[in-house]
């Protein structure tokens, strides 16, 4: 059996404990496989081993690897910093994006998204520990953002997305990824019908998954350390 195999059978099993935990359906959990720095022929060697779904941090180096394996069925998901003149980038080759941080962003993807395409999903990034070195909206801009994004065109407001800042033990793990799922609560009240949760990497994916997480987005625990 390769690395590669074991390592998404570990952290399915990972999934699957944490949902048994939560009382939860694992199937409503989605593994995104952060494949950042990682190979394309290994990125085909996931997906050998069942896996769909990939997130890309950096524009050039995921449009490389997006030609590269054109030939198989991959979702690709951006999940790293969004710079304006990126954003055509963006819309044309990617089904999700999880790390829109303001409205401007939000526009250039809209107006930008073919509209051969369905519709682009989209998650709002939350800095939900109140980093200053970490991307995201404060979360008391996370409503007026939410209703305005989700209003434009070519684009489907999914949900939120947070890096919370790193701990170790559980119960401080799952605090901020509980006041995530709070958010999202609270904006499906105010009207909005989100249905998405990005929240959990290989070290905290327990906690969030008890909070509520929908898609983890792991890295290192499928492909292991990034030099
Ligand atoms: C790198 C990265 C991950 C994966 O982190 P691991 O610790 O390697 O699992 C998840 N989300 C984002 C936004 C990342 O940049």
């Amino acid at each position: 059996m390769t690395a590669i195999l074991s390592n998404l059978q570990a952290v399915h099993a990972a999934i699957n404990h944490a949902a048994r935990e939560a009382r939860r359906d694992a199937m409503q959990i989605a593994l995104l496989a952060v494949s950042k720095t990682v190979a394309a022929s290994v990125i085909r060697e996931a997906y050998d081993c069942g896996q769909k779904a990939f997130g890309e941090n950096y524009v050039q180096e995921a449009l490389d690897k997006i030609y590269e394996l054109r030939d198989l069925q991959l979702e690709w998901h951006f999940i790293g910093p969004i710079q304006s003149n990126k954003t055509r980038a963006i819309a044309e080759n990617f089904s999700w994006v999880h790390s829109v941080d303001r409205l401007k962003i939000a526009e250039r993807l809209s107006a930008q998204r073919p509209d051969n395409l369905p519709p682009l999903n989209i998650c709002l990034q939350i800095n939900v520990s109140g980093e200053a070195s970490k991307g995201g909206l404060a979360p008391e801009e996370a409503l007026a953002s939410a209703t305005a994004i989700s209003r434009l065109p070519r684009l489907k407001l999914r949900g939120l997305m947070a890096i919370p800042a790193p701990a170790g033990e559980l119960s401080v793990q799952r605090a901020p990824f509980a006041r995530m799922r709070e958010m999202l609560l609270e904006l499906n009240a105010s009207g909005l019908a989100l249905d998405t949760l990005s929240m959990g990497m290989s070290h905290d994916l327990q906690a969030a998954i008890l909070e509520g997480a929908t898609i983890v987005r792991v890295g290192t625990a499928i492909f292991g350390s990034r030099k």
